[in-house]
């Protein structure tokens, strides 16, 4: 028996892991990870990890979890190709390894830029722990930190690295921040309170090129000519999904590997799960590709139970949380194509959330430092309950009453 290969041991290559051993599995684990760590958090990374010079990872699992339950992990080991027809993977050292079935749980990257000046040294991205250590000995030396993108990293690591004092300036191309991530009220909340504490935010700002001196950066020069100085340079502009492995071995790609409610790829000895996977999403019936740590996790479990054999549709309430400075921003639900909202709390005390209605359904749930709201929307999300407005109007007590 060539048992279950895992590609990628971020958030959802481990939790693959830990579930197989959970739901019974027999045969051989095998996780391989092209970095040279432990597996680890990776939220850390920019709410506490580059501000503290002294801050150590945080492992996913103690050691004796993969000793313990006979996870066979190994680290620094990249896959180049996969053979599905003949069930191997090659490896970047020339050696061959056969599976029974098959886990891609090769995340994302963040997608580049191509600004002239990117190749100067002090221009990084951050993605991995490597990412995370160089982005805390550069900081050490940077007066002045430019962050391209104004999504929930470059929010985050801007709130992290003000808190340590660096002059920080965000410059993001739309005229708004997060996307469409979240609601206007939220974005421009995260705004006002982070330039509150200093943070320079120019929206609607394109970089036209960055220039250095002696190989590092030293300033980014903005589409309309305005120099910003920095000695660091952050692009934060969203990620690529890692689906390059599955497109070369055939297997279909969908603004990620497609998979279905059982997370089998058109290959289906071969599964994929987290950042990468692309699949329909069963509360809204829409495409989606999500970058959670719930949505790794969920995954996870649910591929797990597909190899050992239940075939349960993926029916998981997805949740996600950022923390930018003193907002503790969490969501439930997908509030993509709702048509009206209820306010529960105070924006000016920054307490507060924004239940998002299709009609009368609730979508999901904006909470800012409420996170009793957040709670209570998993689990009315979970239950299929759906409160009316009127009765979101009555607060957390009311909402209670009407679930139980
Ligand atoms: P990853 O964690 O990216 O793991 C994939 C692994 O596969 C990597 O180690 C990669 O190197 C490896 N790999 C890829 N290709 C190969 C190959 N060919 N051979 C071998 N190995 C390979 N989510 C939240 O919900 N809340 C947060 O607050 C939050 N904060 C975040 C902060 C940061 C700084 C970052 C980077 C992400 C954050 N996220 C957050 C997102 C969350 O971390 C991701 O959604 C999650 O890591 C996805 O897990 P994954 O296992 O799919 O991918």
């Amino acid at each position: 028996k060539n048992g279950v290969v895992i590609v990628g041991a971020g958030h959802a290559g481990v939790q693959a892991g830990a579930s197989l051993r959970e739901d019974g599995y027999g045969g051989p684990v095998i996780l391989l990870s092209d970095e040279n760590e432990p597996p680890y958090h990776k939220p850390p990374l920019s709410k506490t990890f580059i501000k503290d010079q002294e801050a150590k990872p945080q492992p996913l699992r103690g050691e004796a979890f993969y000793t313990g339950s006979a996870i066979d992990y190994r680290p620094g080991v990249r896959i180049d190709r996969i053979d599905a027809g003949g069930r191997r993977l090659e490896l970047s050292d020339g050696g061959t390894l056969p599976f029974d079935r098959l886990i891609l749980a090769t995340g994302s990257r963040p997608r580049m830029l191509s600004l002239p000046g990117s190749d100067f040294s002090g221009v990084v991205s951050l993605r991995s722990l490597a990412d995370a250590r160089l982005i805390r000995e550069l900081s050490a030396q940077s007066d002045d930190v430019v962050i391209l993108g104004g999504g929930f990293i470059g929010l985050e690591i801007a709130a992290t690295l003000k808190a340590a004092g660096r002059k920080v300036i965000v410059v993001e191309a739309v005229d708004r921040l997060l996307g469409r991530a979240v609601a206007p009220i939220i974005a421009s909340h995260v705004r006002q309170r982070l330039e509150a504490t200093g943070v320079r935010i120019l929206t609607g700002t394109t970089i036209a090129r960055l220039e250095g001196e002696n190989g590092h950066v030293s300033a980014a020069i903005t589409a309309s000519g305005e120099r910003l100085p920095a000695q660091m340079v952050i692009i934060g502009v969203g990620v690529v999904p890692n689906v390059e492995l599955a497109q070369t071995a055939g297997i279909t790609i969908a603004n990620g590997i497609r998979v279905d409610q059982q997370m089998r790829t058109s290959v289906p000895e071969i599964l994929a799960i987290g950042d990468v996977a692309s699949y329909r999403h069963w509360l809204t019936g829409g495409d989606v590709r999500l970058e959670s740590v719930q949505n790794a996790t969920d995954q996870a479990r649910l591929a797990a139970r597909t190899v050992v054999g239940h075939a349960e549709a993926f029916a998981a309430v997805p949740w996600f949380w950022s923390d930018i400075g003193d907002i503790k921003l969490q969501m439930v639900g997908l509030i993509s194509g709702g048509d009206s909202h209820v306010v529960l709390g105070d924006v000016n005390e920054n307490r507060f959330s924004i239940y998002h209605y299709a009609g009368n359904r609730l979508l999901g749930i904006e909470s800012v430092n409420r996170p009793g709201d957040h709670m209570l929307g998993r689990k009315m999300l979970g239950a299929g309950f759906s409160p009316t407005p009127q009765t979101v109007a009555t607060g957390p007590d009311g909402l209670k009453a009407a679930l139980a």
